[in-house]
């Protein structure tokens, strides 16, 4: 059996006295394309960024390619990692965010370069023909020299796909990257991660509302509620035949 990508072993997120994520199990093999679904507040979001590290958990843990990422074993008892071992692990994982999240002072090409500069060692020169290799791939070379502020919603989450790919990852995270773009935009952002998915060099996870895209790109779709993962399967029975009456009562709502 192959050691999966991601795992969750009973993960349990709090937010005070709010469980977020409930004793939660889930794995995601590597090369695996993978969306999660469910309606707003069931911790989907949560779930990328605890593997995020953006995030502390109260209880479980999670491994990245078989190694933990928050707890390793030591004299017998978990104990928290080294910051150092969280780097490295971290290291294998992107995530491209809602609001993009790029530097309003540096452009498109600056962008990408920060992280291989000053994390990775990378020469400028170095970073700067793998990013306008990136910039290319998602069709904004000719906008190297933007600033966000010059460039369309679109056009700055593809660059902030480009620079989250500027660092390696194995592992891509995708959260809602599509809803804060004007409808029109949705299209050439999704093109991306299409090509992305199919490629087959990421593991990916993604969390969106746009249903018909998570039927047409997944392995497998997860629906979340109330901090679970309620249902899971192959996208044409999770969409054609779902089980769970709340996934029912919400693809009635959305579909
Ligand atoms: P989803 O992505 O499914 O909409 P989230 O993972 O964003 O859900 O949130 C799950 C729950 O955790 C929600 O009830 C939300 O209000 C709560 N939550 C998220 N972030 C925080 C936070 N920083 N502080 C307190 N509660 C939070």
């Amino acid at each position: 059996m192959t050691q999966p990508m991601i795992q969750f072993d009973k993960v349990l997120k709090a937010y005070g006295a709010l469980q977020v994520l409930k004793d939660l199990d889930f794995t995601v093999d590597k090369g695996e394309v993978v969306s999660i679904i469910g309606p707003s507040g069931s911790g989907k979001t949560t779930v990328l960024r605890v593997l995020m590290t953006l995030e502390p958990i109260q209880g479980g843990t999670m491994y990245v390619d078989g190694e933990p990422l928050n707890r390793m074993q030591a004299n017998g008892e978990l104990v928290d990692a080294s910051a150092a071992h969280i780097r490295r692990i971290r290291s294998k994982i992107g995530m491209v965010f809602q609001s993009f999240n790029l530097f309003p002072h540096m452009t498109a090409l600056e962008n990408c370069n920060e992280s291989p500069i000053y994390t990775q060692g990378k020469t400028k020169a170095e970073a700067t023909e793998e990013s306008m290799r990136l910039l290319d791939m998602v069709g904004l070379a000719d906008k190297a020299g933007h600033y966000p502020s010059q460039l369309s919603g679109g056009q700055q989450q593809r660059v902030a796909i480009a620079r989250t790919l500027a660092m390696h990852p194995e592992v891509l995270l995708f959260d809602e990257p599509t809803s804060a773009l004007d409808p029109e935009m949705v299209g050439e952002v999704l093109e991306v991660i299409r090509e992305l998915a199919r490629s087959g060099n990421y593991t990916i996870l993604l969390v969106t509302h746009q249903m018909g895209f998570a039927r047409e790109v997944s392995d497998r779709v997860c629906f979340f509620d109330g901090g679970r993962m309620v249902e899971q399967g192959l996208p044409d029975d999770l969409f054609g035949n779902p089980q769970n009456e709340r996934l029912q009562q919400f693809l009635s709502k959305v579909l």
